[in-house]
């Protein structure tokens, strides 16, 4: 028997909707580096988004299923982009500004996008990619740059703002399926081709609401959001959709994400809140210790991406900033897990254990441990195996390309379609995971598992070290060790046998994980979305260039 209930799609309009009449009057507040910050009414963004919709559709022939890609920053219009597209029906194809130029060629001519829309800023980047670009007919530009670079380019180029100055202040948003395609985003592509994960009307949905609830980032009108985390990685983790249901202002960094005007804009606009991963706020710390700030607006900040290492959860709980680390993924939509302490902790000696895991799985992901063999491991808190989960916000698949089939690579997806995240941990009686390392960063010396997050965090705990990257390097007698990268800090004297003897004090490092291969760098080779790269790390080692 089926409910009574009404049978309501969930959708990105929705989302719109709400947010632009019930919060019409919280704010996306964007940085501009100079004078004031741009501010924009939810209400305004709704209208604008309703503008942009009938441009692309009218002025461009945007239809069903048309991909939009963005090349843009975080900032006001990128949030109209990100409801206008999916509203109307069309793709929201973010594009990540950091890739290599080959890269986001093949990643734009998959995706088959027609239209891209860029920011001005990034038109030295995407100028030189046109030619190359065999489905994109319309640029449509924004913000301050350079208009000449596309002149002679074999597309039609439009200004933002001429575009969508007189067009109708609302949009009969059709009913769309909720399960439709709404945006797509790619991973990285640390390994083979990059992969398109398609998010539907639906999984946004769930996700932002996942994302507000208590036991998430739980924010509230009265909040201010500080959105580092790029919007072309996984949306923005999900923040400008969940703020339109919530209210919570939006204060974007545009391009300025490096440390100093990072610190002015949290001084001056004093957000409550704000997410990123941890290199961002390594930067930021830096930048505090050398210049403090008025920073104490700014109560709660979310990490996730990779590990948050436990000196730095100390250090901004120092500084009053309650770190609350998440763990996600581009196929996780992100949100997969999130370090809220159960009550029976806060207060207690356990607590910072429990911040310092990975989280717990909230309602709608469903998580399992597989060991080497493919047998389930049991939720003991010890018991290592690799994490794959499944949800409503979990993808099953990757895209095709046109025309084509999905995409279901057996080392990603089970044969009864949960995802394998690739990242190996463990998960405590309670639910929380605590993850050991990525599958293909393990250090497998001697039948033994050395953990390469454990011997980072422990290095990094050092008082002159800056940051440190541990990678597995080939081993005649071991089969594998681990090979410490260290950046220290400025004017330190730190030596490999007085950072050995600090790893080998009591608790920290077992004897036989201690490393014997150390080498000083001046910086960890990072990802495109700032992650340590040790891809890179291993193959300078292979080079020779590491010693
Ligand atoms: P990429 O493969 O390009 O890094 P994602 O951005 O989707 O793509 O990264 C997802 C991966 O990042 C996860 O599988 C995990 O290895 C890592 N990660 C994310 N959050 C955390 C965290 N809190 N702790 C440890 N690792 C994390």
């Amino acid at each position: 028997m089926l409910s009574t209930m009404q049978d309501v799609p969930l959708l990105i309009s929705r989302i719109l909707t709400h947010g632009s009449t019930i919060h019409g009057s919280s704010q996306v507040i964007t940085w501009t580096g100079e004078g004031d910050p741009q501010r924009r009414s939810f209400a305004e963004i709704g209208a604008r988004a309703a503008r942009l919709a009938h441009a692309l559709r009218d002025d461009l022939g945007v239809r069903d299923d048309d991909r939009v890609a963005t090349l843009m920053w975080n900032n006001a219009e990128h949030v109209e982009a990100y409801y206008a597209i999916p509203a109307m029906g069309a793709i929201l194809h973010t594009l990540n500004l950091r890739l290599p130029p080959e890269q986001l060629v093949w990643i734009v001519n998959h995706a088959a996008d027609r239209v891209v829309i860029a920011n001005g800023s990034l038109l030295p980047l995407l100028a030189p990619l046109l030619p190359h670009l065999k489905s994109v007919e319309h640029v449509v530009v924004s913000g301050p740059g350079d208009r000449s670079l596309l002149e002679g380019a074999a597309v039609q180029v439009h200004e933002y703002e001429d575009l969508i100055a007189d067009k109708p202040e609302s949009y009969d948003w059709p009913e769309l399926d909720e399960r439709q395609a709404a945006a797509m985003c790619y991973t990285s592509g640390t390994t083979g081709d990059p992969k398109g994960v398609i998010y539907s009307h639906r999984s946004i949905y769930l996700h932002s609401m996942q994302v507000n609830m208590t036991q998430s980032m739980g924010l509230t009108d009265g909040d201010t959001s500080l959105v580092v985390v790029p919007q072309f990685h996984v949306n923005a983790w999900g923040l400008p959709h969940a703020m339109f249901m919530t209210g919570v202002n939006v204060l974007m960094p545009d391009r300025f994400l490096q440390p100093a005007p990072l610190a002015e804009m949290i001084e001056s606009e004093r957000p409550t809140h704000a997410a990123a991963v941890p290199t961002i706020w390594q930067g930021l710390l830096a930048e505090l210790t050398a210049k403090p700030r008025d920073v104490s607006s700014l109560t709660q900040v979310t990490i996730g991406g990779s590990a948050c290492p436990p000196a730095l959860m100390k250090a901004f709980d120092a500084l009053g900033m309650r770190v609350c680390h998440a763990w996600g993924m581009t196929e996780t939509s992100p949100l997969g897990t999130i370090a809220r302490p159960p009550a029976h902790a806060v207060g207690t000696d356990e607590e910072f254990g429990y911040r310092l895991t990975q989280g717990r799985f909230p309602a709608g992901v469903e998580a399992r441990l597989t060991g080497p063999g493919g047998e389930r491991l049991p939720w003991d808190g010890e018991s290592a195996g690799e994490l794959e989960v499944r949800g409503p916000w979990i993808a099953g698949a990757y895209y095709g390309g046109q025309g084509a089939e999905v995409l279901r690579p057996a080392d990603k997806f089970s044969e009864d379609g949960w995802l394998k995240t690739g990242d190996v941990g463990t998960i405590s009686a309670d639910g929380f995971l605590t993850l050991t390392d990525r599958a293909k960063d393990v250090i497998k010396s001697g039948g033994e598992w050395i953990s390469s997050v454990d011997l980072e965090n422990a290095l990094m705990a050092h008082p002159e070290v800056a940051e440190a990257a541990v990678v597995a390097v080939p081993d005649d007698k071991w089969g594998e060790r681990p090979l410490a990268t260290v950046v220290l800090k400025e004017g330190s004297g730190a030596d490999f046998a007085s950072l050995r003897a600090f790893l080998a004090e009591e608790g920290k490092i077992a004897k036989w994980q201690l490393p014997e291969r150390w080498t000083i760098i001046e910086s960890v080779p990072k990802t495109s979305v700032g992650k340590f790269d040790k891809k890179v790390l291993r193959r300078q080692y292979a080079a020779g260039e590491l010693d």
